[in-house]
C-alpha cells in the first residue's frame, strides 16, 4: 500500500489557479494520467495530466527541461499516443513522475514561467483510449448488483454458490472501449419475448448502463508466475470510470451457459482520465467481510487488505434525454453509490485473475461490475432502479423510463472525499445511445 507523501498535503495549492477552486476534481494533489490533443486538430494523441481546468502536455515538458532523473523518464515515456510505455514502468516511476509534477506545478515553483506554455485548456482537448488494452474483463464485485440482478434473472437462486468465496468475471472485449463522449447504435440481436416459444432478431429493447469502474495494469506478471495479494497493487496503475453499457433481453437469452456476449460487446466507455492509487492512498478504508460469511482463502487475504483494502469513490449516475436536452434541462441524477461497499477489492481481482498463472500486460483493463450500494436507490443499474423494468422513472419533463431510449445520454461523475485530505475527483464519462442501425 502507498504511504502518505508530501504529494498528498492538503495544503498544497497550485500555480494554476483553477486547480485551487473548491470543488476542482483535478487539484495539486490528484494529478491523474490521460491522453489527449488539440480538438479538431491533426496533432497526435499524447499523454498529459490533469491540473484544475488545464493540461499539462508531459511530452512539451519535457522537452522544457522540467524533469530530471526517474522523473524525466518516466515524462518521456508519456509522449506516446497511448500511456502502455508508462504503465509498464511500474510504480517508481510513476510516483517519481507525481513527486516532479507536484513541485513543478506548486504555487512558487520556479518551472511556472517555462510550464506555462506547455498548458492547454480541457475545454480546447479531445482525449482517445489512454492505453492499446490487449485484454479486458468484467467483474461482477457488488454483492448487492449481484443479487438484485440475480433475484430478476433466477429467482429461485438469486446468488450462485460461488459468489462469496471468489471474484466472479468473464473475459470482455476490447476493441469496442472507447473514450467518453463515445455514440453508438443500439445493438441488434436475438432475444426471447415473454411467453414466445422462439427468438427473434432485433434491436434491443431492454438497453442499460453499468456503473463501473475501470482498473488498468501496470507492470503486470509473466505467464505461469501469480501475482500474490500483497503485491497486487505494485501492479496496478490506475483507476477510470468505466460505463459497460448492456442489453438486458439479448442477455437474458443468451447467457447461459458461458456468459454474457453480443450483449456487452458492442460499446463500452472510459473517462479520459486514470487515477493512480498514490494520488487514492488518503482516501483507503479497511476492507472487511461480514462474519457469518465464508472469509476468503489464504491467496485473497492479507493484513494488508483487510487495513486499507477498499476505497472510498463516491460515483453518480446522470441521464439526459433528447427531449430534455432540446428543452435545456439539465442532466437528472438517477443514483449514487460507493465503491466502498465492493465485496471484492482490486487487489483480490488482480490475485484470482492470475492465481491460476493467467498474465496480465501493462495496459490490460479489469471493470470492477456495477458497484450498487445496499439500499435500491444506490442501484447501478437501470434494471435494479426499475425492478427489472416493472417500475418506471420519471424524467425531469415528465418522459418515464424503465430502460435507455435513443437519444439517451448517461454521465457518470466520481470523487474521493475524506475528511483532512483533498479531493480527488475522476471527472466524468460520457455516453450516448443512437438508433438501431437500419434496415436489420
Ligand atoms: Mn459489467
Amino acid at each position: 500500500m502507498t504511504p502518505l507523501n508530501e504529494t498528498h498535503n492538503p495544503q498544497l495549492t497550485s500555480w494554476v489557479a483553477s486547480a485551487n477552486l473548491p470543488g476542482c476534481d483535478f487539484p495539486l494533489q490528484n494529478l491523474p494520467f490521460g491522453v489527449f490533443r488539440r480538438a479538431d486538430s491533426a496533432q497526435a494523441f499524447r499523454g498529459g495530466v490533469a491540473i484544475g481546468d488545464q493540461i499539462l502536455d508531459l511530452g512539451a515538458a519535457f522537452a522544457a527541461g522540467a524533469f530530471s532523473g526517474a522523473a524525466a523518464l518516466a515524462a518521456h515515456a508519456c509522449c506516446a499516443p497511448t500511456l502502455n510505455t508508462f504503465m509498464a514502468l511500474g510504480a517508481p516511476a510513476w510516483s517519481a513522475l507525481r513527486l516532479a509534477l507536484s513541485r513543478a506545478l506548486r504555487e512558487g515553483s520556479p518551472l511556472q514561467a517555462a510550464l506555462q506554455p506547455c498548458l492547454l485548456p480541457q475545454a480546447q482537448a479531445e482525449y482517445a483510449v489512454p492505453a492499446q488494452i490487449g485484454d479486458y474483463t468484467d467483474f461482477y464485485t457488488s454483492v448487492h448488483h449481484a443479487t438484485n440482478v440475480g433475484k430478476l434473472f433466477r429467482p429461485d437462486n438469486p446468488l450462485m454458490p460461488n459468489y462469496k468465496w471468489l471474484p466472479i468475471g468473464y473475459h470482455g472485449r476490447a476493441s469496442s472501449i472507447g473514450i467518453s463522449g463515445q455514440t453508438f447504435h443500439r445493438p441488434v440481436s436475438q432475444t426471447l419475448k415473454p411467453g414466445a416459444a422462439a427468438p427473434t432478431v432485433g434491436p434491443s429493447q431492454r438497453m442499460d448502463y453499468e456503473l463501473e469502474l475501470g482498473v488498468y495494469m501496470g507492470p503486470g506478471n509473466a505467464l505461469g508466475e501469480p501475482i500474490a495479494i500483497d503485491h497486487a497493487e505494485q501492479h496496478v496503475f490506475g483507476l477510470c470510470l468505466f460505463n459497460d453499457w448492456s442489453a438486458r433481453d439479448i442477455q437474458g437469452w443468451e447467457y447461459q451457459p458461458l456468459g454474457p456476449f453480443l450483449s456487452k460487446n458492442f460499446a463500452s466507455t472510459v473517462s479520459p482520465w486514470v487515477v493512480t492509487l498514490e494520488a487514492l492512498a488518503p482516501h483507503r478504508l479497511a476492507w472487511t467481510r461480514p462474519a457469518d460469511d465464508p472469509q476468503p482463502l489464504p491467496y485473497l487475504d492479507s493484513p494488508a487488505l483487510r487495513q486499507e483494502g477498499a476505497i472510498d469513490i463516491e460515483l453518480e449516475v446522470f441521464i439526459q434525454s433528447a427531449a430534455m436536452r432540446a428543452q435545456g434541462l439539465a442532466p437528472h441524477r438517477l443514483s449514487r453509490s460507493n465503491f466502498k461497499h465492493a465485496y471484492w477489492s482490486v487487489s483480490q481481482m488482480v490475485a484470482h485473475h492470475t492465481v491460476n498463472g493467467c498474465n496480465l500486460q501493462p495496459g490490460d483493463l479489469l471493470g470492477s461490475g456495477t458497484q450498487s450500494g445496499p439500499a435500491l436507490e444506490e442501484a447501478g443499474a437501470l434494471i435494479e432502479l426499475t425492478v427489472g423494468g416493472t417500475q418506471p422513472l420519471t424524467l425531469p419533463g415528465g418522459e418515464t423510463r424503465t430502460f435507455l431510449a435513443d437519444g439517451d445520454t448517461i454521465t457518470f461523475r466520481g470523487a474521493s472525499v475524506t475528511p483532512g485530505a483533498a479531493r480527488v475527483g475522476f471527472g466524468e464519462v460520457v455516453g450516448t445511445l443512437l438508433p438501431a442501425r437500419t434496415p436489420l
